[in-house]
């Protein structure tokens, strides 16, 4: 028996408690006797304490690998990326692969696809594939589409775009099922590889507060490595897992069942892809693109074929969740659940950022969950109005009129897309704006949340998504002790306060995973 005492703190929701005791991992009293034995006390000095946060929809090993290549983001023009790049050619042998991330050809000044070419000045010799910020576009040179064995006249497949200039020639970009021509060259990643990039995403979450995650798209080398963790007393965050929708990563689990009511790791989703995303088009709209007219994205499933998956996980106790971003996308995710998923498997669509309004209604009686990620709506935002036309937007990101319906909407950050922290995405939700207060008023605002259920977002709403609203969301005895402490308590006061709030003390199954230095 492990009893560990938090005292001095402000606990939401919870005006009157000042200490709460735990045991084994889980709140045992919110009015403890102070002067009972402990095996530890944690003093909180302070600091105001919310139920640990989840993000409700991320990548675990992914988030580790991104911490790992160059980082891209943020960058404001091709030049500055290719300088990136060669300083990074310098530590690193021929011919080994430059992997970064993060680039947004939107946020530059010349909203134009980079080349090949463009890479090739700076790296002849090296493959590079550079990910666009969504992770549904890449950026290849030259060697890198040579190690692929791609040849000039290659075909296009379903559900991809090869970019080509006037000759047919591909130019270096590909989206979405493209992708994979140039990513099956990389060499993949070692099971060594994933338990470090799985320790580095857990360290880095922990000190931004997160005490679970959803993980959107689970391998079996990725479950190897959590569950050695596992073994090894060393998870420091609670995992929800969704399989990815490949045999070799689901098989075992369709044979002997989904893995749930564990504390620290469940098995009990699959991850599914409808279509891309909208930063690259890839999305799948009813009307073509305000700003493409002979384009409305890739559907990479037909209804029937979800619904065959819907119907075989449904029926084995998995939950099917699905990457559904264009409105096309989410009325055939919906039709397939209609035809073929069960209510009570609480069945998701991932991201649902267009919405049909005929659509709406549709969620609350199949039992579906929308999954939303505010900062990609304050990060699409910019450019979202030309890429939707003026009579989508009030349909894009609804969240107040989801959860209107009465539906819980998990938030979370998708990372390594935006990045974890949990404040921001608050801060996403309430303002719809971005750091800097654009635009005025927010964007959309009528589809901003309250600071309420903002925090339900990262509390709650994903636990209800994740079948765990009885152990976690909550400071209630009985429930898990994850806390996420923070310097100063949520307010709507000054948005903007709590970009700059501080989080103190991060506390899964009642131990200090993270303590801020004073
Ligand atoms: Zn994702």
């Amino acid at each position: 028996m492990s009893k560990t005492l938090l005292k001095n703190g402000h606990f939401y929701g919870l005006p009157n408690v000042r200490a709460v005791s735990c045991e084994n991992g889980k709140i045992a009293s919110l009015s403890p006797n102070l002067k009972n034995d402990f095996d530890a006390i944690i003093d909180l000095q302070d600091g105001w304490v919310y139920p640990g946060f989840t993000d409700g929809h991320m990548h675990l090993s992914g988030l580790g690998w991104s911490l790992e290549i160059l980082d891209l983001v943020g960058t404001k023009d091709k030049r500055s990326i290719l300088k990136i790049l060669k300083s990074s050619l310098e530590k690193v042998d021929k011919d080994t692969w430059i992997q970064g991330r993060g680039w947004d050809q939107n946020d530059w000044e010349e909203q134009i696809y980079p080349t090949a070419r463009d890479l090739d000045k700076v790296s002849p010799n090296h493959p590079v594939v550079l990910r666009r910020i969504d992770g549904h576009a890449l950026w290849a040179n030259t060697k890198a589409m040579q190690l692929a064995g791609l040849e000039a006249n290659i075909k296009n497949l379903d559900g991809g775009k090869i970019i080509r200039d006037e000759k047919g020639k591909p130019t270096g970009i590909f989206i979405d099922n493209a992708m994979d021509l140039i990513t099956g060259a990389i060499p993949k990643a070692s099971e060594k590889d994933i338990l470090r990039y799985t320790k580095k995403a857990q360290t880095l979450l922990n000190s931004l507060g997160v005490t679970s995650v959803h993980d959107a798209g689970t391998s079996k080398k990725d479950i190897k490595a959590y569950q050695d963790l596992l073994d090894k007393n060393e998870l420091s965050v609670r995992i929800y897992a969704m399989l990815n929708d490949i045999r070799e990563d689901y098989e075992f689990y369709l044979e002997n069942g989904p893995v749930f009511d564990k504390p620290f790791l469940n098995i009990r989703a699959l991850k599914v892809y409808m279509d891309g995303a909208l930063g690259s088009r890839g999305a799948a709209l009813l009307e073509p693109y305000s700003d493409a007219p002979n384009e409305s994205g890739f559907i990479f499933m037909s209804d029937t074929a979800l619904s065959n998956i819907v119907k075989k996980f449904n029926n084995l106790g998995f939950q099917v969740n699905t990457h559904g971003i264009g409105d096309r996308a989410i009325r055939q995710i919906l039709n397939a659940y209609e035809i073929s998923g069960f209510s009570k498997m609480r069945n998701r669509i991932e991201h649902a950022q267009i919405v049909h309004p005929l659509d709406l209604p549709r969620f609350k009686p199949l039992g579906v969950i929308p999954a939303m990620q505010a900062t990609h709506c304050t990060s699409d935002m910019p450019w979202a109005d030309e890429r939707l036309g003026k009579e989508r937007l009030t349909r894009a990101y609804p969240w107040q009129s989801f959860s209107k319906l009465g539906l819980a909407i998990p938030g979370g950050s998708d990372a390594p897309v935006e990045y974890p922290d949990p404040l921001a995405g608050i801060y996403s939700a309430i303002t719809r704006q971005d750091k800097t207060g654009w635009p005025k008023g927010g964007w959309q605002a009528q589809e901003r949340l309250s600071l309420e259920q903002a925090i339900q977002s990262y509390t709650t709403w994903p636990a209800y998504a994740s079948f765990e609203e009885n152990v976690k969301g909550k400071i209630e005895v009985g429930y898990y002790a994850d806390f996420t402490v923070l310097g100063q308590a949520l307010s709507t006061e000054n948005p903007k306060l709590i970009l700059e709030t501080k989080v103190t003390h991060t506390i899964v199954n009642g131990k200090i995973v993270y303590r801020a230095h004073d």
